[in-house]
Order: C-alpha cells, then structure tokens, then sequence
C-alpha cells in the first residue's frame, strides 16, 4: 500500500526494491528530483539483492561494467560522504528519547513534512523532508544557526510474531 494524507501519486515510481531500485531512489532524492516511490511485488530485498556475497571487483571484460564498476569504487571508498553516517545506534526507550530529545534541542523550530508512508507486513517506511533552524550540534554537524533541508527515511520493522514495532531505523541525506 502506498500514500500519504493528501495523494496516492510520486513524481517518480520505481518498481522492484532491490539494489537497483534503491540506488535509483536514493539518487532521485538526494537530487531533490521529487517525490519517489519504491514499489515491490514481494518485499524490499526479496531479489537477489539479499543473495549477493557483497564482493565489489574491478575486472570485468565488458567496457560499460568497468566504467560503472570505477564510478562505484568511488563511491565505496567515500561511503559516509555520500549516504552519511551510518551505525549509529539509540538503545531502547531511553535511547529513542534521547535520539529525540537531542534532535529537537539542536533544532528547536524543526518542522517534519510527511512526503510518503508505505506500509506492508514488514513494517512501516515513512519518506518525509525537514526543515528548521540548527541552533545546536546534532550527530556530527556543529551548529551553524542556519536554515537546514534535508530528507528522511524511518523504517518500523514489525515482528508478527510478537505484533509490536521492534525498532527504528533512521536514514538522512541532505
Ligand atoms: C548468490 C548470488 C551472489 C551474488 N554475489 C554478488 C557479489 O558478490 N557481488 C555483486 O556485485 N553481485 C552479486 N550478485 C549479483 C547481485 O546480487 C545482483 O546483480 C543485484 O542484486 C541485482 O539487483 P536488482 O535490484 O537489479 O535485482 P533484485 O535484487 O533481484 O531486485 C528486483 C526486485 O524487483 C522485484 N520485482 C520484480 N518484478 C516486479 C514487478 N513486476 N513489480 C514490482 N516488483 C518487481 C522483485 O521482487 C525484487 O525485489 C549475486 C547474486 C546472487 C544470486
């Protein structure tokens, strides 16, 4: 199912969740191209995206696969500049409060525009753009006392075995 509280409609539709589909999403969106969508007829991964052994090489005999495999080597060796910090974690209730507590310290005016919700039997996954003022260091940005605009990804994994939410998982770009 995919919405919002206004449209059923995205600028850009992309079917199959899966390396591919992503990669094309978060080049969209990091170009502030518009409002994506990913759409999967099974699950996000459920291709053979999961089965990869995650090698990257660089030899290849066809020349378009060399030139693409040298763009992403790039993009390997300067992963956190591109999709930004990843791995940090909040543990638990006291962690999601001061996750919380810290980013509304650092921009007290923020302002949360929900762009997208997709929700499946795997969770939920909210797309939405931020805005506000950054009057506080927050992650690793110092405090600037300007105007900040980026997007975010919040995924809610669902076990529906124990029928709870069993996290969070935040993605940020600007
Ligand atoms: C065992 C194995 C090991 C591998 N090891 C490596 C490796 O080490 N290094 C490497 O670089 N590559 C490896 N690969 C290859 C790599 O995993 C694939 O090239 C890559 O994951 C393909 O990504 P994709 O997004 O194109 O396809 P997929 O990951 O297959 O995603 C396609 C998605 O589209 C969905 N879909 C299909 N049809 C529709 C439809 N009509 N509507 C909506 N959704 C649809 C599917 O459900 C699926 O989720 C490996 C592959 C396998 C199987």
């Amino acid at each position: 199912m995919i919405g919002n509280a206004t449209t059923r409609t995205a600028d850009f539709v992309i079917l199959g969740a899966g390396v591919m589909g992503a990669s094309i999403a978060f080049h969209l969106a990091r170009r502030k191209a518009g409002s994506v969508a990913v759409l999967d007829k099974d699950h996000v991964g459920s291709g053979g995206s999961s089965r990869s052994s995650a090698l990257v090489r660089m030899h290849y005999s066809f020349a378009p696969e060399v030139q693409l495999a040298l763009v992403s080597l790039k993009m390997f060796q300067h992963w956190r500049e591109v999709v930004g910090e990843a791995g940090a974690r909040w543990e638990g209730h006291a962690g999601a409060t001061r996750f919380y507590m810290e980013l509304l310290g650092a921009i007290p005016d923020i302002h949360f525009d929900l762009q997208q919700i997709v929700i499946g039997p795997q969770g939920v996954c909210e797309e939405a753009t931020v805005t506000g003022t950054q009057q506080g260091k927050w992650l690793s940005h110092p405090p600037t006392g300007t105007k900040v605009d980026f997007r975010v990804v919040i995924y809610f994994p669902w076990d529906q075995r124990l029928k709870k939410f069993t996290g969070e998982r935040v993605f940020l770009w600007s």
